[in-house]
């Protein structure tokens, strides 16, 4: 992907479209930050680098896992050709249609449901991200992912997880980089930590 671009569209995309009336002010601070329900929008500068390191291209399609706000998302639409993005929460699903809509966005697929089994209608992807914290590896989102493709996803326990680089080489072998340490909010669902929350 263009990096360049990417950093363009970063300094132009204004968080504070994806926050609530009483956080807007904060919008600018590189930390997340409540969209209710107990869950956050991500830390700005991760979202920057986790899209860099997926790296979409014009023609790919992705998956994303935990919709939330739907300031990630924007940045999968922006530089890939159709986004596929599951949220479990209805509410904010909703909300981040309203507004990646107003954006202008008409290449984004928004499905209400656990997204850790993926969308197997859907699948395969070029991409897949997953934005809240895995209890273990997803392994139903490795079979969705398509061969060439590249999956970002952070594995491990609340407190902090480690941010796997999941890639599918030409002939289907699969390869797994560790990156860097992380803390997203958890996920919930067939993989995530609380199955009996289902
Ligand atoms: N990228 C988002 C991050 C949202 S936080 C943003 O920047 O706004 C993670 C989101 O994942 C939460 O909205 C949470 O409800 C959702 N989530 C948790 N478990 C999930 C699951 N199994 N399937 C789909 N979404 C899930």
């Amino acid at each position: 992907m263009n990096e360049q671009a990417l950093k363009k569209f970063f300094e132009k995309l204004e968080r504070k479209i994806f926050l609530s009336n009483s956080y807007k002010e904060y919008a600018h601070i590189d930390s997340p930050l409540p969209i209710g329900y107990e869950q956050t929008i991500s830390q700005p500068s991760l979202v920057l680098e986790m899209t860099r390191i997926l790296s979409p291209e014009k023609e790919s399609k992705v998956l994303e896992i935990g919709t939330g706000s739907g300031y990630q998302t924007a940045f999968l639409a922006e530089f890939s050709a159709k986004v596929h993005t599951i949220e479990v929460i209805e509410e904010l699903s909703k909300q981040a249609k309203e507004k990646l809509s107003k954006l202008g966005y008409s290449n984004i697929f928004y499905k209400v449901s656990d997204g850790s089994s993926g969308w197997e209608e859907e699948a395969p992807f070029d991409r897949i991200i997953v934005t809240a914290a895995a209890g273990e590896k997803p392994k139903e989102l490795i079979k969705q992912l398509n061969v060439n493709g590249r999956m970002v996803v952070p594995v491990g326990p609340q407190i902090a997880q480690d941010l796997l680089l999941i890639t599918k080489d030409e002939k289907g072998k699969i390869k797994e980089e560790k990156l860097m340490k992380v803390r997203f909010v958890e996920m919930v669902g067939t993989y995530g930590w609380e199955t009996n929350r289902f």
